[in-house]
């Protein structure tokens, strides 16, 4: 080996240390990787503006950060060929095994396993219903929501030719069922259920309908990725590059083993089923199950203390400023429920508004992305690499400084 090469690679130890000292001084761990030094830069190269997210994982941000444990998976397994059919077999046997569960797949995506779920319901293993989707002969399809359930991603619903039949309470809800009838669909962190978990799994159980409850961004809690499975749901579906923290363009779909066998049968890599276009390639199923796997094994005691941490610093160093007021709040879910920090000042003491502090926190150099509301601004502290804590603080202070 070179000596130039044996420094290329020693330049990959210093992810723990270097960058990453000046905030474990405040005890951060199971942090995203910070950067290596790079030849090449491809941010620069594309002249793509990188930003520093200290918000919520947004699929239009790029979702979250992958854990070293997945980057390591990605890279290890890139130079290998493997039979996709068998890939899946082991990855969704691992994750049934580490969930509880009978049987799970690795989807592109929450949104996928939606479409998936419902096409399985749909379909069963019948070939030749398969190969039609979404044109079947007949009556559409029906899968029964509550009216407060109904939201964006239940087009991946209707994108297998499926109609929503919405319903408001159980006597409802029980009177929906009919032969189309193929599936139920829960929201789990829609604002208001007029039938609880357990009441919506006993009706559908009743007229044998499948359930699926989508819990997209519902971890943390951990206890999250255990918990709807035992209540009786068929199927659960998680985002796997959200909090879980794998390739953003990865899921997790479990449960039955029927409906994971109907559901994988309209997937990729068959060739001509709805799910074809939405594929999952083999690093993002091995980085998913490493995801996953990490995510089990962290401690989740010490990550929330070390968000605890992180808002803290935050504040002290923001509260220096005149009138400056900043308190931890925890949004209580089920959706992003994690800390972060709600900052408050006298307008009439620092002459800026929320909103104005997101535009320039967004437009300056580093970008970074913060929410206001009318009165406060909110700094999220979940999504932090290290050594951006300080450079959050940092900004924050000198624009709200600035308007003094
Ligand atoms: C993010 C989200 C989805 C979509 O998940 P992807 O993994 O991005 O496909 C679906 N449902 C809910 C509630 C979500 O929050």
């Amino acid at each position: 080996m070179k000596r130039r090469d044996i420094l290329k690679g020693l330049t990959i130890l210093p992810l723990s240390t270097g960058l990453v000292s000046k905030a474990s001084a405040i005890g951060l761990t199971n942090t995203p990787p910070t950067p290596k030094k790079q030849e090449r830069d491809l941010f620069k190269e594309l002249g793509v503006t990188p930003v520093i997210n200290a918000s919520v994982t947004m699929t239009f941000l790029s979702g979250s950060l992958m854990l070293p444990e997945v980057l390591e998976a990605i890279n290890s397994t890139s130079h290998d060929f493997a039979n996709m059919y068998e890939l899946q077999d082991k990855v969704g046997a691992k994750i049934a095994e580490m969930l509880h569960v009978e049987s799970a797949m690795v989807t592109s995506g929450a949104a996928c396993a939606i479409l998936l779920s419902t096409a399985a319901a749909i379909t069963g293993t019948d070939h030749e219903k398969i190969k039609l989707l979404p044109n079947l002969p007949g009556p559409r399809p029906e899968v029964i929501m509550q009216k407060s359930h109904r939201y964006l991603f239940d087009q991946a619903v209707t994108t297998t030719g499926a109609k929503i039949i919405e319903v408001e309470g159980n006597d409802e809800m029980d009177k929906a069922f009919n032969e189309r009838t193929v599936m139920a669909l829960f929201f789990n962190a829609a604002g208001k259920h007029s039938v609880t978990h357990e009441d919506f799994v006993g009706i559908a159980k009743k007229h044998n309908i499948p359930t699926l409850l989508d819990a997209a961004a519902d971890v943390p809690p951990v206890e999250n990725l255990f918990k709807y499975q035992k209540i009786g749901f068929d199927l659960v579906t998680f985002s796997g590059g959200k909090m879980i923290r794998g390739p953003q363009s990865a899921g997790l779909l479990f449960g039955r083993k029927d409906l994971i066998t109907a559901a994988r049968l309209n997937h990729s890599p068959n060739e001509a089923p709805i799910g074809r276009p939405m594929k999952v390639n083999k690093e993002e199923m091995f980085g998913m199950y490493a995801a996953l796997k990490a995510y089990l094994e962290r401690d989740h005691k010490k990550e929330w203390q070390d968000w605890l941490d992180r808002a803290k610093h935050i504040g002290t160093q923001l509260e220096a400023v005149r009138s400056v007021k900043t308190e931890t709040v925890v949004d209580p879910g089920p959706a992003n429920a994690f800390p972060s920090l709600k900052v408050t000042w006298d307008e009439s003491k620092i002459k800026i508004k929320p909103e104005q502090v997101v535009a320039a926190l967004k437009n300056g150099t580093p970008s970074i992305v913060a929410n206001g509301g009318k009165d406060h601004l909110t700094v999220g502290v979940v999504l932090l690499r290290p050594d951006q804590v300080d450079i959050v603080a940092g900004r924050v202070k000198s624009i709200l400084q600035q308007a003094v």
